[in-house]
């Protein structure tokens, strides 16, 4: 068993199993693993981002909802020196928020925060570091000057310059040293100092956001994308060698199992199977039919029914993030189903997308291990993609033209079932105006169980039910 790891001891093993990302400023595209750009030849710069760092592209409904929010909160001008236009490259990190929260990536910089307001139902933005610096530099947006030197969680009353927006608006402020920060404007007028840093002298001001299509990126990394799937082909074929494992393909519909997949089917795997909970979103099954197809595979399928997860949610209520009954009564229980139908003479070989960037825990996980859910002996684990990072997976699979699932490009970054309680408001707002009928159900369970319990109103609209022992911070 793997312990759980936290604070600094969770930094150094993201730092030492998570690939980092590299950025060619002259192509203005990101390099994965590169000093030198494979397409210019120039010297590539490290992309600095929050751990894990593991940031993918922004899809073009979040670049057009980005420069809206943008524009909206610090103008046309601020919105294009920074973003370039809604057509313009940009990478999302995920960091922690409210709900969703992204460091915005334009030309190899973190120009900004794009996060979801739950409160106001809203995508807004918020300049960082070098967005905020060259927002204050040229003047551009709402820039505040005081003669204090700046400081986190400071509150700044007096001595500003500088016009100031209403409350609840964030501005950029230049303090003395000099030093830079952002802030968020108080009901009584007064300005909280969000974030604050001494001046970074080591920025490059030739920020210069421009579009860039996948096929460009894919057509920049190439070389460094198939030496990727020949080694974890290799590795995989060799591992099913080596041990004469009968191996069988997870296929999700999601991302990373539908890479694991491209990779067994290339290592000679010919099984595939997958789990219909019974509340997967519609997409997903979809998607599940066409990976299937794309790689040719015998599927085996196995669910425990429609009605199963409604019958379990009125006894033990809404699974939480902290209460997952879930994943053991949907999907572990029906696992001997399928299982029954692979040979029982051999050792059974799982082959899924599980990547160390997901957590300290999947980072520290071996590529090969027992099951600790199956049969001990019998049944194993194989993790081709481990050490893969986001941006690799959607380029491979851009590379292979394997079938994406569409609510990636929406703006999902994880697909659970359609009311899962990991999810972000953010993205049941997506699944409610895609599919209202489902969403009416679920809150109609949510209701009800609410009415019973006296349970207030916000315990549904701000997606309170996804705790069930305690709230995060
Ligand atoms: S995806 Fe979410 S809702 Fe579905 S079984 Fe897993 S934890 Fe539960
Ligand atoms: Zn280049």
């Amino acid at each position: 068993m793997v312990k759980r790891v936290k604070g600094e001891a969770a930094l150094r093993i993201f730092r030492r199993y998570v690939p980092r990302l590299r950025w060619c400023p002259v192509c203005g595209a990101p390099v994965l693993g590169r000093e030198r750009c494979p397409r210019c030849g120039s010297r590539t710069v490290e992309v600095k981002m929050a751990p894990p760092g593991d940031a993918r592209p922004a899809w073009p409904k979040e670049r057009r909802e980005l420069y809206e929010a943008a524009k909206r909160e610090h103008g046309k001008e601020a919105a294009k020196r920074l973003l370039g236009s809604p057509s313009s490259f940009a990478l999302f990190n995920p960091v922690q928020g409210v709900d969703a929260a992204y460091e915005v990536l334009v030309d190899g910089h973190t120009v900004g925060l794009f996060f979801y307001e739950p409160l106001e139902d809203r995508w807004r933005f918020r300049p960082d570091r070098v967005g905020a610096e060259i927002l204050a530099n040229e003047e551009l947006g709402t820039v505040v000057e005081t003669r204090a030197r700046l400081r986190s969680g400071a509150v700044l009353r007096e001595g500003l310059r500088g016009e100031k927006p209403g409350p609840g608006n964030f501005v950029v402020l230049v303090g003395r040293g000099p030093s830079y920060g952002v802030g968020r404007v108080l009901e009584d007028g007064a300005i909280r100092v969000v974030k604050a840093w001494a001046r970074n002298r080591r920025i490059e001001w030739r920020h210069n956001p421009r579009p860039l299509s996948l096929d460009e990126a894919v057509e920049v990394n190439r070389e460094w994308l198939e030496e990727l799937e020949e080694e974890a082909t290799t590795w995989l074929q060799e591992t099913i060698r080596i041990h004469g494992f009968w191996a069988v393909s997870a296929v999700s519909g999601g991302k990373d199992s539908t890479v694991a997949a491209s990779i067994a089917m290339r290592a000679g795997v010919e099984h595939s199977y997958s789990i219909d909970t019974g509340i997967e979103h519609p997409e997903s099954l979809e998607t599940i039919d066409k990976i299937v197809r794309a790689l040719g595979f015998t599927h085996h399928e196995a669910s425990p029914g429609s009605e199963a997860f409604w019958r379990a949610a009125r006894l033990y209520g809404p699974p939480a993030r902290d209460y997952r009954w879930c994943t053991k009564y949907l999907k572990m229980s029906v696992l001997p189903r399928v299982f029954s139908e692979f040979p029982r003479d051999k050792r059974i070989l799982v082959v899924t997308g599980q990547r160390g960037a997901e957590s300290t825990q999947r980072a520290l996980s071996p590529r090969l291990a027992e099951s600790g859910t199956a049969a001990r002996g019998r049944h194993y684990v194989a993790l081709p993609i481990q050490r893969w990072s986001s941006l690799e997976v959607y380029l491979y699979i851009h590379y292979r033209r394997l079938p994406l699932h569409p609510l990636y490009l929406e703006g999902f970054d994880r697909i659970g079932c359609y009311m899962c309680p990991v999810s972000r408001l953010a993205e049941f707002k997506i699944v409610k105006k895609r599919h209202p009928d489902l969403w009416e159900k679920w809150t109609s369970f949510l209701r009800s169980y609410a009415r019973r319990r006296d349970l207030p109103s916000e315990w549904i609209t701000l997606g309170l039910w996804r705790w069930r022992f305690s709230y995060p911070s």
